[in-house]
């Protein structure tokens, strides 16, 4: 993009930010004597404050993900690398942000919480984003266009080509969230980082990865948006137990693979099981690891699931997704659970 300046787009506060400098990150070097920061000397495994760039994980990330590190951020979950594009870009009171409907509930709730304008705009027949009417609800005080793909709680991707247009013709932010990609049929949008400046790519460790409870969220970018992540967010914002449980995990990339195979032939077990049954009146495509399933009542399928100690997502009241529910594919077993009571109905 050409005369692209990010600076443009960042909040005056924030370029005028002079951030909070921790001991930790002032000293980098050999010691052996650490007196800077006020921690207990003896030894619990603990007692240090943790690396506030979380460096180590940082390179083995880069290896795995084909992305250097300067380019990759890490928050506790990706809700903080949300919140962190409305404090770092969004004028509260003043500026807006876009996002199809339905899509991921958190980028709303920010918008709210941060008191930026939240602007929907309808997904079309297929689920697919509509690029035309995405752009038409642009304005000089737009800084975001959220794209979640593949989407929740439809599960498809978005079309490759149309999130390439709105990059190319929209001179804001554009968030490409990922959370379900390794479920996809198509790969990361990582490799336009290079060419999009204002491209901000998010995944997460909380699906493919099976940890969400260590709440461990990436974001990829540019490393002058990285930057005033890192200014914005609070200093030690991965602690040690997440930042080390990575660690070791990364060295099983194996398993996840195995892991997700094994989730994928389920889904596809799952699909072919739901279109049998009469109560099911369509099985949305999914390149996620959940089933958007539109059935006779949704109330009454979610109420019966309850009954039976299976506990779905309920989605009936959602825009564009009434009689639905969002089934997450789990163990065969677990499944088999769905399909019981769904076949009974
Ligand atoms: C589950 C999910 C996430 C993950 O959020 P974390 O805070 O990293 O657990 C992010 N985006 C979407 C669309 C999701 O569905």
């Amino acid at each position: 993009m050409e005369n692209f300046n990010i600076d443009n787009l960042v909040r005056e506060n924030i370029k005028k930010l002079k951030p909070y400098s921790s001991a930790r990150s002032e000293f980098s070097g050999n010691a052996s004597v650490f007196l800077d920061a006020n921690e207990n000397p003896f030894d619990t495994g603990f007692n240090r404050y943790p690396d506030p760039l979380q460096r180590k994980l940082k390179e083995k990330l880069s290896f795995i993900k084909g992305v250097a590190s300067e380019n990759i951020f890490l928050g506790n979950g990706s809700d903080e690398a949300i919140d962190l594009v409305y404090r770092v870009f969004c004028n509260p009171g003043k500026d807006n942000v876009i996002a199809p409907d339905p899509t991921y509930g958190m980028y709303e709730v920010c918008a709210e919480i941060n008191d930026i304008e939240y602007r929907k705009v309808n997904l079309d027949a297929d689920f697919d984003i509509d690029v035309d009417s995405i752009l038409a609800k642009t304005d000089e005080n737009t800084k975001v266009i959220f794209i979640c793909s593949p989407n929740n709680p439809t599960g498809n991707l978005m079309t490759r080509s149309k999130v390439i247009r709105i990059l190319d013709n929209f001179k804001g932010i554009v968030v490409v969230d990922e959370a379900y990609i390794d479920f996809a049929s198509e790969k990361s949008l990582s490799s336009l980082l290079t060419q999009y400046p204002n491209l901000i790519i998010f995944q997460t460790f909380s699906k493919a990865w099976g940890l969400a409870s260590i709440r461990l969220g990436i974001a990829f970018a540019s490393s002058q948006i990285i930057s005033y992540y890192n200014k914005v967010k609070y200093p030690y914002n991965v602690n040690i137990l997440t930042q080390s449980h990575a660690l070791e995990i990364l060295d099983n990339e194996e398993k996840v693979k195995e892991d997700v195979d094994y989730i994928l032939k389920e889904r596809e077990e799952m699909i072919n099981s739901l279109k049998d049954l009469s109560y099911v009146i369509k099985v949305y495509p999914t390149d996620s690891n959940f089933i958007l399933v539109k059935v006779k009542d949704a109330n009454f399928a979610y109420d019966k699931l309850m009954e039976k100690g299976v506990v779905v997502r309920n989605r009936n009241k959602i825009t564009l997704c009434s009689g639905c529910l969002r089934i997450t594919v789990g163990t065969e077993n677990e499944n088999n659970n769905v399909i019981d009571v769904l076949s009974s109905l």
